[in-house]
């Protein structure tokens, strides 16, 4: 028993963001505020003091309406460069579209695929070509099966540094901004090679309700969480509800770190 579930471990990929390994010894933490404000090279300093694994660096945000704040763009870009000189931590950043790629592609790590643009094909295949790691996100309709198909996209360009991200799909149920789709986990783990982290925050869309799904993501094998995370979560610019604060990522930290082998710990 213990020798087969073994097996499955070595067969895992591991995708490297700059230095951090995802699908390796522990469940990854990579945090951030929604998006990057002006404040951000505090609030990625004192993010990075609670321990955590990566930064999330969004500069164009894709807001449902067009009134909402859009992120700062590329005004931001001294920002991240300020973020990543204090803490030497990685950047992850998302982008719409292959030009916003190219624009700030020296500024971080790795790109996010954001659950608006899983199906956005041109965009991943530019990704594909560009050969940075991703984090691709589930649609907010996607099939399980689909999420993959479109992981195919960029591998298909050569670019193998995919990591998938289950955030909440969208249900009848709107007590929750999305439903955590937790099995979602266990069965792309066992379709594909490739690492599955969690954003437990846009699924929840309470910062009350994010310890506890990041706990079960944790619990059923998850390779990471991406959580939303602000010094002064009610002043955060955008998704202040679910952002949680600095106690809670130290607790989620913990929580990481408490867990290793991550292939072995489900039975
Ligand atoms: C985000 O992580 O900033 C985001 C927009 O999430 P999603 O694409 O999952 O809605
Ligand atoms: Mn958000």
């Amino acid at each position: 028993m213990l020798e087969l579930q073994s097996a499955e471990v070595d067969s895992r990929r591991v995708v490297h963001i700059g230095p951090l390994a995802i699908g390796a010894s522990r469940p990854v933490l990579i945090a951030g505020p929604c998006s990057v404000e002006p404040a951000y090279p505090e609030h990625a300093s004192a993010l990075a003091d609670t321990g955590v694994d990566a930064l999330r660096a969004g500069v164009f945000k894709p807001r449902t309406h067009p009134d909402s704040f859009q992120g700062l763009g590329l005004d931001a870009l001294p920002l991240l460069a300020e973020a990543r000189r204090r803490t030497g931590l990685p950047l992850i950043s998302e982008v719409m579209s292959p030009a916003e790629a190219e624009s700030i592609g020296e500024h971080v790590d790795g790109f996010q695929v954001g659950a608006r643009n899983m199906q956005n094909y041109r965009l991943l295949e530019a990704l594909g070509d560009l050969g940075r790691p991703v984090i691709l996100k589930r649609g907010l309709s996607a099939t399980i099966d689909e999420w993959i198909a479109a992981s195919e996209y960029l591998r298909r360009r050569g670019n193998d540094d995919v990591v998938l991200c289950e955030r909440g799909i969208r249900t009848f149920e709107t007590r929750t901004r999305n439903t955590l789709d937790i099995s979602a986990v266990v069965v792309a783990r066992e379709l594909t090679d490739l690492p599955v982290i969690v954003d437990p925050s846009h699924a929840a869309g309470r910062r009350e309700w994010v310890p506890a799904l990041a706990r079960a993501a944790v619990a059923v094998g998850a390779d990471g969480l991406l959580v939303e995370a602000h010094p002064t979560p009610p002043e955060a610019w955008s998704d202040g509800p679910q952002t949680i604060d600095l106690q809670a990522l130290a607790d989620l930290y913990e929580l990481v770190l408490d867990t290793r082998l991550p292939g072995l710990r489900v039975v």
